[in-house]
């Protein structure tokens, strides 16, 4: 009982600091915000003017022009295009560019990571993200649930996030502190589950811990192989499902990455999510993988550096997007360390470019996310630049990331688009985004649940 009392206590607390900090949508004085132009994201067109009324957290009503209630607040943007809150289906706000990922876990204690994270998150909502699918701690444990609690208690500016406390990989896997002295045990970057049973008893520890969706680390680690090497020929898993033999397309398998867990195992995994009512979202570069987890219905293949004919036709059967993390590879290959580490970061990213190039031609659906971390938070809408210059139209861009990412943040139907009922998280941008997609990397106002967070300079 009495710790229910102190229960109710923070409670009480957070609810004060939440009517404090919400500012207009508290107030429900409605808000009209007025621009010159409006993008609409199911047409795919511009409109002139455009204007959306906002009500609470909520949109009310939305064209060239709305309702003007008694007593709305007017809130003029000029001579810019209003549109939906950017969405980043692929963040780690617990790291930051500097130092290793594994590094950042074994020299920098969790409580120094979270607050950390709460500066990224407020980076990443002013560059004009409001929703993101955070795909792991790193390290820092369940630490995402007292950020996210933090951001819908108003306390911290932030995005809408789902979590995942962190991604769940095989010992000895991807991120699993390896090359480091065994006699120090240090600690890995991900929780560890090498079976079904372990798999199905690490989500039910990060449900209770607070996770919203389940990360799984797929494939690693990842190699360039010479010509003629080869390693999926021969390889029985690979001739089962038929890849590894395309004609005409040799360089196909000059990149390597083994696969973490089988299909039956991803299946269980992605079987526990949905009795969460959740889902799983993927690290995986290649093959076979990615066929185990399209296989398996996940949400989305994450990197998707690789994918057979056969697998990018079942993604457009069972609509499972690729998100292709670009900026975060560009990253990589213009600040590696050493002449010998860029020239195989480069090798990486024009193999990387010379299959995304098939995807788009192959009409497979796209998300969009970033992996900002890496790279400094707030900087991640790069992203929709890369895609656009690697062979994505604008409009198909911008699509990919209001109408796909939703359905993996399993949002759908109340962000993405400025419609009646969704929520009013919307942003501004200079100029004209359909022309030149650099406009979302100059986001002048934000708006999330109907509470600006960035007001325009005029
Ligand atoms: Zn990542």
């Amino acid at each position: 009982m009495r710790k229910l009392g102190v229960l109710l206590g923070i409670l009480a607390v957070l609810g004060a600091a939440r009517a404090q900090d919400d500012g207009p949508a508290g107030s429900q004085q409605p808000i009209v915000l007025h621009a010159a132009r409006l993008f609409e994201v199911e047409p795919g067109r511009i409109i002139s003017p455009g204007e959306v009324l906002v009500v609470g957290d909520r949109i009310q009503a939305v064209g060239t022009s709305v309702e003007h209630p008694a007593g709305a607040k007017i809130i003029d943007l000029g001579d810019t295009t209003l549109m939906p809150g950017l969405i980043d289906a692929h963040v780690h706000l617990f790291l930051h560019p500097g130092r290793a990922e594994d590094l950042q876990t074994i020299e920098e204690s969790v409580p120094e990571r979270t607050i950390r994270a709460t500066l990224n998150a407020k980076a990443d909502l002013m560059a004009g993200f409001t929703s993101e699918r955070d795909m792991g701690t790193e390290g820092a444990g369940p630490a995402d649930t007292a950020v996210r609690e933090a951001i819908n208690a108003g306390l911290i500016p932030g995005p809408r996030l789902r979590i995942s406390g962190m991604a769940i990989s095989i010992l000895g896997g991807h991120e699993d502190a390896l090359g480091f002295n065994p006699a120090q045990h240090a600690l890995g970057n991900a929780d560890y589950a090498n079976d079904t049973e372990q798999i199905i008893e690490t989500i039910r520890q990060q449900h209770k811990d607070g996770s919203t969706f389940v990360k799984i680390y797929e494939t690693g680690r990842d190699q360039m192989v010479p010509q003629g090497s080869a390693p999926c020929l021969g390889n029985p898993i690979c001739a089962q499902l038929g890849i590894g033999e395309q004609a005409g397309d040799p360089e196909f398998w000059d990149f390597h990455t083994p696969y973490q867990y089988t299909e039956d195992e991803l299946k269980a995994a992605v079987a526990e999510a949905a009795r969460l009512d959740t889902n799983v979202g993927v690290h995986c570069q290649g093959e076979p993988a990615a066929r185990f987890a399209v296989e398996a219905g996940v949400a989305s293949i994450d990197h998707a550096t690789q994918l057979s004919d056969g697998t990018m036709q079942l993604m457009k059967e069972k609509h499972i997007p690729a998100v292709p993390t670009f900026v975060v590879f560009q990253y990589f290959a213009d600040h590696a360390p050493t002449p010998q580490a860029a020239a195989a970061e480069h090798a990486m990213l024009d193999y990387k470019i010379h299959e995304f190039k098939r995807q788009v031609a192959a009409g497979i659906p796209m998300a969009v996310g970033s992996d900002v971390g890496p790279f400094p938070h707030g900087t991640q809408a790069k992203e929709f630049e890369l895609m656009v210059r690697y062979g994505m139209t604008p409009l198909a861009v911008l699509q990919a990331d209001y109408l796909n990412d939703p359905r993996i943040l399993t949002w759908q139907n109340e962000i993405g688009q400025l419609k009646a009922g969704y929520y009013a998280d919307v942003i501004a941008v200079p100029g004209n985004p359909l022309k030149d997609i650099t406009a979302v990397e100059r986001v002048e106002f934000v708006m999330k649940g109907g509470v600006v967070y960035k007001a325009a300079a005029n």
